[in-house]
């Protein structure tokens, strides 16, 4: 059997790497970096897109080029996001089968970036459809970033939740509506941050922004020094937030409140509430008698916040350092003490952020719902947050990697395990590969009974259970786990663990786990903020309401990794229902500079990422597949007379194949297989019919 392999010539650049004749780590890297110096950002490996980040602004997603890649699929076209885009659309209208884009890369490594390029160039495509709609589906983003994004070490502008946008069409490629779901919000961040991070853009967004509208008089703000939650080691200074582009963005955020039709009352509400949260974090305590606090803050800074929230000034006050039940009849009043209190009222604050967050998406999705037909087709688009190891690290950290953990087994089930299963079914001819299962992995952290999140959630339940309680049970539990991920603290008294994700290896502290995964709110404070006057404020903390599972009163609260493993089985369902088209963004370099690539950085995220083996069987490999009968409909023009009817059978495929003179093919019991590059030859060769 002949093998299709073109050379690359002395020098020459590579658009394909699957075409390296000479296929190693350090031919991959040596295209990818010369590319990269001459600012071709995009590669492909068979009919994987890698990015890797310029950190400066190209001129390769005008108007023109994006005309230029209409209809990419059947032109001889560089690589580019569009044409991954532009094949994406094809294949769901060509095959009526939905399709999503899965980006990965780890932290600052382009996925939001290249998912805005994808629905840039979609929402091109499909311009004679739903016009407003479209505009409104870009439009979302402004938001979306303002108030889920933030600057942390490794990317200034980090996604921190994960979100799958999901385009509909009907069966001719119009745009019919979309949905946007969301997953974790790292809400710690409110009351959070490790040095040199900030909290969400919104903030310093509202602080500019609200320059001339009272901000003094009406929401008590002066500067964001004075606010505990905007301080911090690696906080922007005062002129910093108020000289900047945050003012400029606030009217972004604001104009787009307007386009996408949020009543202007409601945003009135969002923004007293946000305004509320960094009054929350200002209240202070002292220790009092019995293992109590008094509030040191004055009664005018709360009298300021039950304004903004419109609840009792009162009950906001007794909600706050301790919680009443009545217990068998009568009302029983806990007090809490100084950590209790100040967790309490950081807990209040971050619920506030976080249904605030959720109410945004649950309005745009009412927006953007368009005609609801099930006879549609999707195009997911999956952003999430990418791979993170800081200095300290987590429970937002490990659900982080997790995901990506996950995502990373996707891949390899659909470029690895799939491929080679359906070889075997179809009698095709193949040499094993190997590539590393993560499987494992993922069990030391899913697994039921013996998983770290079920041992978490088991000693969350557990009032006397402590964080080093949780950690020595895992040390227990896992440090001769099947997958070897696990390596248990130093000394036994350390609150931290080692965990070898395929990644990189993080250490976790675990200091918090327990209460974090709790992640309950006082009934007391949901209570006194259900019955605020304001209807939005109500609304989001309405115990009726089914919409935020941790509102119910008679269900026990969800744990925070419980409704995260519910999300990710959710996620992965829905990416297998689809075709997948992946995108791997590399990141060049740690310092977020332009035409800087440090190999070392780069070679890492290759290996883990898997490309090389990706290439390996790519080119090996038979990633273009049609079933005898849509390959004899679609190209029988190439052998036969238009009015000749051969039969849809393997022979005739042989006879198509030979004619079009196809050198690494293989005909299988019901399949054509063929090379990534041969689906270009045969639309070559039918136009030219
Ligand atoms: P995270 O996981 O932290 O959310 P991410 O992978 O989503 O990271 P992005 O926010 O997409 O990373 O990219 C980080 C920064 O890199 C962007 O703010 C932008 O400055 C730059 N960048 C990424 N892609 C491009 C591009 N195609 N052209 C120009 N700049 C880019
Ligand atoms: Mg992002």
């Amino acid at each position: 059997m002949a093998t299709m392999m073109h050379d690359d010539g002395a020098g020459g650049l590579l658009d394909n790497l699957a075409e390296l004749s000479n296929l190693t780590s350090e031919t991959i890297l040596d295209q990818l970096k010369r590319r990269y110096e001459a600012n071709l950002i995009y590669t492909y490996v068979g009919d994987i897109l890698v990015a890797t980040n310029p950190y400066q602004m190209l001129p390769i997603y005008t108007e023109e080029v994006q005309e230029m890649y209409k209809g990419a699929s059947n032109k001889q076209l560089p690589p580019h996001i569009f044409a991954v885009a532009d094949r994406a659309y094809e294949a769901m209208l060509y095959s009526q089968v939905d399709q999503c884009f899965v980006i990965s890369g780890e932290s600052g490594a382009g996925k939001t970036e290249s998912t805005k390029k994808i629905v840039q160039h979609i929402v091109e495509l499909c311009r004679a459809g739903n016009t407003e709609l479209e505009d409104r589906i870009k439009t979302v983003n402004v938001f979306l970033e303002a108030f889920g994004n933030a600057k942390t070490v490794m990317n200034n502008n980090s996604s921190r939740f994960g979100k799958y946008l999901e385009l509909r069409f009907d069966r001719s490629g119009a745009v019919q509506g979309a949905t946007l779901s969301h997953y974790l919000l790292e809400k710690s961040r409110i009351s959070f941050r490790n040095d040199g991070e900030q909290n969400f853009h919104i903030f310093y967004q509202l602080f500019a922004g609200l320059k001339d509208e009272g901000r003094l008089e009406h929401y008590g703000l002066a500067k964001p020094s004075d606010h505990n939650y905007l301080r911090g080691a690696g906080a922007p200074s005062d002129e910093q937030v108020l000289s900047s582009h945050f003012g400029q963005e606030w009217r972004e955020v604001m104009g787009s409140f307007e386009f996408i039709g949020f009543a202007k009352g409601q945003t009135n509400s969002m923004i007293d509430m946000l305004v509320a949260i960094l009054h929350i974090g200002d209240i202070t305590f002292e220790p009092a008698p019995h293992d109590s606090v008094t509030i040191t803050c004055t009664d005018k800074h709360l009298a300021l916040i039950a304004k903004l929230l419109k609840i009792s000034f009162e009950e906001l006050k007794n909600a706050i350092v301790a919680t009443r039940n009545i217990t068998r009849g009568e009302l029983v009043t806990r007090n809490f003490d100084e950590e209790k209190a100040a967790a309490n009222r950081d807990a209040t604050a971050k619920a506030i952020y976080a249904r605030i967050f959720s109410w945004i998406f649950r309005s745009i999705n009412d927006i953007l719902k368009g005609n609801a037909s099930h006879d549609c087709l999707v195009l997911g688009l999956l952003d999430i947050f990418g791979f993170e190891n800081f200095k300290i690290n987590s429970l937002e950290q490990m659900c982080i990697n997790i995901t990506n953990e996950q995502l990373q087994q996707f891949f390899n089930q659909h470029i690895f395990v799939y491929e080679q299963e359906e070889y075997k079914k179809e009698g095709v001819d193949f040499s094993k590969i190997d590539f590393v299962d993560n499987q494992a992995t993922l069990d030391l952290f899913l697994k039921k009974p013996q998983g770290i999140f079920s041992i978490l959630d088991e000693e969350s339940r557990f009032p006397k259970a402590t964080d080093l309680t949780f950690t020595e049970k895992c040390t227990a539990a896992l440090t001769s786990h099947p997958s070897r991920a696990f390596k248990p603290p130093r000394s036994q008294r350390d609150l931290c663990f080692t965990i070898t994700h395929y990644a990189g290896t993080v250490e976790y502290q675990s200091t918090n786990f327990l209460e974090k995964n709790r992640d309950t709110l006082s009934q007391d404070v949901i209570s006194v903020l259900a019955a605020s006057t304001d209807p939005l404020v109500s609304q989001l903390f309405d115990p009726t309401a089914n919409a935020n599972a941790t509102v119910s009163t008679n269900k026990r609260q969800q744990s925070l990794t419980a409704g995260f493993k519910v999300s990710l089985v959710d996620l992965v369902k829905r990416l297998k229902q689809c075709h997948p088209h992946f995108v791997r963004c590399i990141k060049p370099n740690a310092e977020q500079m332009a035409s800087r690539w440090e190999e070392d950085l780069v070679s890492r995220q290759l290996t883990y990422s898997g490309v090389l083996e990706t290439i390996k069987i790519r080119k090996m490999g038979y990633s273009f597949r049609l079933p005898f009968q849509e390959f004899v409909t679609r190209y029988k023009i190439i052998a036969y007379k238009f009015h000749e009817n051969p039969m849809q059978s393997s022979e005739t495929c042989q006879v198509i194949c030979s004619h079009a003179k196809l050198d690494d093919y293989q005909v299988g019991h019901n399949k054509v297989f063929m090379k990534y590059n041969h689906a270009e030859v045969l639309a070559d060769l039918q136009r030219e019919q």
